[in-house]
């Protein structure tokens, strides 16, 4: 019970202080992460939250990532649009933070946005990502998404995806990790 006043003051408290296309944003991933899950899925998260918070310095991401992956998750770079590995992945499974292993999105989720990167309506969980005020490009504020785990950025999430959510979460594929749910 008491956790569920400290998410609902969590919430709030967030909610207060981002502009209001980020409290928007809140309310319906909120609703997105109730949305049943199977099983396995549902252990993989129980899992993920007795895991602790990912840090380590760039000199150890740089060693573990590709280059690719290092520009992405680390240095908030954008790969290419349509030429990515699963921006027509239309296999069932699962796709993780492709530097902590973090689950963060279900192919049950995906769409075909037809921006040319894997894009998705809702996040497994809510509490799987973080939500991060963008204003890198000039004149524009976007809200980015960064795993929730390790702080390494997956991509950014725009209030004009399908329903149930409205949202579409445009991430790159060189921040994730795909595995295929046989
Ligand atoms: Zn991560």
């Amino acid at each position: 019970m008491i956790q569920i006043f400290l998410l609902i003051a969590l919430l709030h408290l967030t909610a207060c202080n981002q502009p209001e296309t980020s409290a928007a944003f809140m309310s319906a991933t909120a609703l997105a992460g109730d949305e049943p899950l199977d099983q396995e899925l549902e252990a993989e998260l129980s899992e993920a939250a007795l895991q602790d918070t990912v840090v380590k310095t760039e000199v150890e991401w740089r060693r573990q990532l590709t280059p690719e992956q290092y520009y992405v998750l680390r240095q908030e770079g954008t790969e290419p649009p349509f030429k990515n590995k699963y921006n027509s992945n239309k296999k069932k499974g699962t796709y993780y933070c492709g530097a902590c292993g973090n689950p963060l999105f279900s192919s049950a989720t995906k769409f075909e946005s037809g921006t040319g990167w894997p894009s998705f309506y809702a996040p497994i969980a809510r509490k799987q990502i973080k939500a991060v005020e963008d204003r890198s490009f000039p004149g524009e504020v976007r809200t980015e998404v960064e795993c929730a785990r390790c702080g390494s950025h997956i991509g950014h999430v725009f209030e004009d995806g399908p329903k149930p959510t409205g949202l579409r979460y445009c991430l790159n594929s060189a921040a994730l990790d795909f595995r295929e749910k046989k």
